[in-house]
């Protein structure tokens, strides 16, 4: 039996990433990337030379077929993010998915665990994390009021990931929604995890925006919301 390996790399550190990640990358045939000058620059770091292709979201039926193809002549694979865990918020699954249909007798998946924005914050929340809700992206539009109704309704902290330029307006938006409930929950936003600006603000949300508003609003943001019922 072959492997496609589905490997964690570092969400900013590039310290962050296990021994056996590294072995795998280096004695894999093939890294699927969702872009490749993004992890070149990891390999380049660990001195890794393994070839790379580009695999992501919209990649064709073509490429999914070569891939399998890859995979049925027995070739040893290795998925990765730009960051982070793939699949979590990031290509992967579709990938997955057909390995698993189509080559399940042939192929093991293989998880080789890692970094993820996700259970980065959950770690230092400080929030009780035996259960807990990650919505992924907050979402544009019609879905929004949606997704701040899940918030407000959950009784457990609500992880979501945000972009530079929406954390605001979303942070804002839940200042809104949640003040018409009579509700004032703690938050934690942390931005740039692990790299070099890494700030992690804490507070209730009018505290939080007003933090943010004196910095500079560049870099990734993750954010924990605590839940209704600790409120
Ligand atoms: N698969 C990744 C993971 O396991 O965390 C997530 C990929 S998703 C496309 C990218 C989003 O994750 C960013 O927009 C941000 O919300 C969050 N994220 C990733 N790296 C982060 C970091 N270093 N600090 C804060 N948030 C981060």
């Amino acid at each position: 039996m072959n492997n496609l390996y589905v490997v964690s790399t570092p969400i900013g550190n590039l310290e962050d990433i296990t021994e056996r990640a590294l072995r795998i990358l280096s004695e894999v045939d093939l890294i699927l990337c969702e872009d490749t000058r993004v992890t070149k620059k990891l390999l380049a770091h660990y001195q890794i030379k393994t070839p790379t292709l580009s695999y992501h979201q919209h990649s064709k039926l073509k490429k999914i077929d070569y891939i399998l193809k890859l995979l049925k002549k027995g070739k040893n694979l290795a998925l990765v993010s730009d960051a982070g865990t793939p699949g979590i918020s990031d290509p992967g699954n579709k990938l997955i998915q057909e390995v698993i249909r189509g080559l399940g007798e042939q192929v093991k998946v293989v998880p080789v665990p890692g970094p993820s924005a996700v259970t980065c914050v959950a770690s230092i929340s400080g929030f009780p994390m035996d259960k807990f809700i990650f919505l992924g992206f907050s979402p544009t539009k019609r879905k929004r009021k949606k997704f701040f109704e899940e918030i407000i309704n959950s009784k457990y902290p609500v992880i979501f990931y945000e972009s530079p330029y929406r954390i605001l307006k979303t942070l804002n938006e839940l200042k809104l929604k949640t003040k018409s409930y009579k509700l004032n929950p703690e938050l934690v936003v942390c931005r740039e995890l692990t790299k070099k600006f890494e700030t992690i603000y804490r507070g209730r949300i009018e505290e939080v925006i007003k933090e943010i508003e004196k910095d500079e609003i560049k870099g990734e943001f993750v954010v924990i919301v605590e839940g209704e019922k600790s409120v």
